[in-house]
């Protein structure tokens, strides 16, 4: 690693800019040089050089400082590993669960944003292009409450505790635009968010996103007819299957109900 003259001191030294300019200027080619395997710096003009891994530019360094990252989509850690050669000090690119994440530290408490093609570290340090720590927690965070909200919103529907849509429903989630999009999407306040919180069953939401998920007949007549023999056990249009007792709401549709609850809601959440 040391042979060719780009390091001499250890990973996360001074690989900025500068030092790839005047590795460089030793080689034969002034603007394209060998580093590592697979790996060439390449000058692409007078303010910018890349670290080449095969065909992607995974590192660009700027003249004014600027150190851009890219995987190009090759999430291994070969890239990560070359990546991190030019980071400096003290950041680093960890992998935890199958994303990498830009930090000072191997710590979670270390960590300063969720790697995306184009994070920047800027000459002062500051780091744009990822998303925010902060944001990540949040999304984590409510990606679980979306996931129990779902399935317990599912178990209601299966145990005929959801009836039709009426008038009583959330209003954001029951009324309609002329072009068909319900109140609450046109809405910049995300109400979805109280009905999580309050644990609130709304039948309209679950029409909502019945609607827009692609799903098999049988399942679809299943979910009907469970929150028509809610909103009346009597109900003589549903198929008298329905009404044996003990019948029992089939595993299958209920994993169906949470997919296209969950789908539905980070849809709109998760932004
Ligand atoms: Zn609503």
């Amino acid at each position: 690693m040391t042979s060719n003259g780009y390091f001499t001191q250890g990973r996360n030294a001074d690989y900025g800019y500068e030092c790839a300019a005047e590795y460089l200027l030793k080689g034969r080619d002034k603007t394209d040089r060998p580093f590592m395997n697979n790996t060439r710096v390449i000058r692409e003009d007078e303010h910018t050089i890349v670290i080449r891994l095969h065909t992607t530019d995974i590192v660009t360094l700027k003249d004014n400082g600027d150190i851009i990252l890219d995987s190009g989509g090759w999430h291994t850690p070969l890239t990560k590993g070359r990546m991190n050669m030019f980071l400096p000090k003290p950041y680093r690119l960890v992998a935890d669960k199958g994303m990498w994440f830009l930090g000072t530290g191997w710590d979670k408490e270390d960590r300063k944003a969720v790697f995306e093609n184009g994070l920047t570290i800027h000459a002062d340090g500051t780091v744009t292009g990822g998303m925010s720590i902060e944001k990540f927690n949040y999304q984590t965070q409510l990606k679980k409450d979306i996931r129990k909200y779902a399935k317990a919103f599912a178990k209601q529907v299966a145990n005929q505790k959801i009836p039709l849509p009426d008038g009583g429903d959330c209003w954001l989630c029951s009324m309609y635009t002329q072009e068909g999009e319900s109140l609450g999407d046109t809405t910049a306040d995300n109400h979805l968010l109280s009905h999580i919180e309050e644990k609130y069953y709304v039948p309209s939401l679950l029409t909502n996103a019945m609607k827009e998920h692609a799903m098999g007949i049988l399942i679809h007549d299943d979910i009907l007819a469970m929150m028509m023999l809610c909103s009346n056990p009597e109900d003589v249009n549903v198929p008298n299957h329905y009404k044996e007792k003990g019948m029992m709401f089939k595993e299958s549709t209920t994993k169906e109900v949470v997919k296209m609850l969950v789908k539905y809601l980070e849809r709109r959440l998760l932004v």
